[in-house]
């Protein structure tokens, strides 16, 4: 004789994948269940490794012979995510997370300092997926008059193109509470180099993080290598921090040399006052970029970080 039980769809968050397994949020009441996917789900056009990713929002259903663990039957349909693209041509391009509000990049201009290459690296990959970034610059406390002044400026030069940012020290605590006030009902991506200090500030924002990150490894740590994946911290009940770990560099999908500065927001406005239509802003005649940058309303550190990406993008194609 079976009994019969309903199983009821169950709507969850994925905050950690090991490729095999997920571990899901039941976003109703915030328990954790080790969730495996049923059937193959590929999605159309996208060549990737993993079907499923942090951040995917899902349904699934739990079954009472297996201590908790579900069962994932339905993906939604994803608002945007961010892929790590294969170092090697044979290899798949890896999602890290998906259904991301925003993107803090923490950076430092002292021990280490975070190069200008990296950063518009950075901002261009977030240009190409609309998603939004502030700029954290950490490590205040070590900042001279000198360096304060310096910061201000590039500041600046971020703001004018549509990066805010925020000037912290994770160490003392100064500008924490401006970044927690960022958080606040969104889902953060949390990147930067290593050593600019996202792991202290991760433990100043995430109450009770030693437990979470327990409870999570608890579950991931399964004999399977996971430093690679991406995952989500929940500070508050709807306010999340993907953290990446591991993940040097998130990058350029699908960008052609041609199509760059169309991510560059100071460059996109003046794309079609180019003498030429195909122009490079290289050395054209007539080009409007490279007179924005003579008149100095283009930022030389940027022109400069597109000219170093155009050249790494022709090497490529
Ligand atoms: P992560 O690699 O980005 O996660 O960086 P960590 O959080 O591990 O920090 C790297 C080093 O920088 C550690 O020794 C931290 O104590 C230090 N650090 C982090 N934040 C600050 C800060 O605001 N000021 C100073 N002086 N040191 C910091
Ligand atoms: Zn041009």
């Amino acid at each position: 004789i079976h009994s019969f039980i309903q199983l009821l769809a169950v709507v969850g968050i994925v905050v950690k994948s090991t490729g095999s397994w997920y571990l899901v949020r039941d976003t109703a009441t915030g328990t954790l269940h080790r969730c495996r996917l049923r059937g193959k789900f590929k999605q159309k056009g996208l060549k990737v490794s993993n079907p499923l990713a942090v951040g995917d929002q899902v349904e699934f259903t739990v079954e009472e012979q297996t201590e908790g663990a579900g069962v994932i039957h339905h993906i939604e349909p994803r608002r945007n995510y961010i892929i790590r693209r294969s170092v090697h041509k044979t290899e798949h391009s890896h999602i890290v997370a998906a259904n991301l509000d925003q993107a803090l990049l923490v950076v430092t201009l002292v021990s280490p300092a975070t190069s200008f290459g990296f950063i518009d690296r950075f901002l261009v990959t977030a240009e190409a997926y609309s998603i939004p970034v502030t700029l954290i610059f950490n490590k205040a406390d070590l900042h001279d008059d000198d360096l304060a002044d310096y910061q201000q400026q590039i500041g600046k030069m971020y703001q004018r193109v549509g990066y805010p940012s925020l000037l912290t020290s994770a160490q003392s605590g100064v500008g924490v509470e401006e970044v927690d006030a960022l958080l606040d009902s969104k889902t953060t991506l949390l990147s930067g180099h290593s050593g600019v200090g996202k792991s202290t500030l991760i433990n100043v924002l995430v109450p009770d993080l030693d437990l979470k990150t327990a409870e999570i490894s608890q579950f991931s740590d399964k004999g399977v290598h996971t430093t690679t994946y991406a995952e989500m911290l929940e500070v508050r009940p709807g306010t999340y921090l993907i953290d990446t770990p591991g993940i040097k560099e998130l990058g350029l999908v699908d960008v052609q040399p041609g199509e760059l500065a169309h991510f560059f927001p100071e460059m996109r406005a003046l794309l079609n006052q180019c003498r030429y239509h195909n122009c490079r802003h290289v050395q054209e005649p007539g080009c409007a970029v490279i007179e924005a940058v003579e008149k100095g309303r283009i930022a030389l550190p940027r022109y400069d970080s597109y000219l170093s990406m155009l050249h790494d993008e022709d090497n490529r194609h």
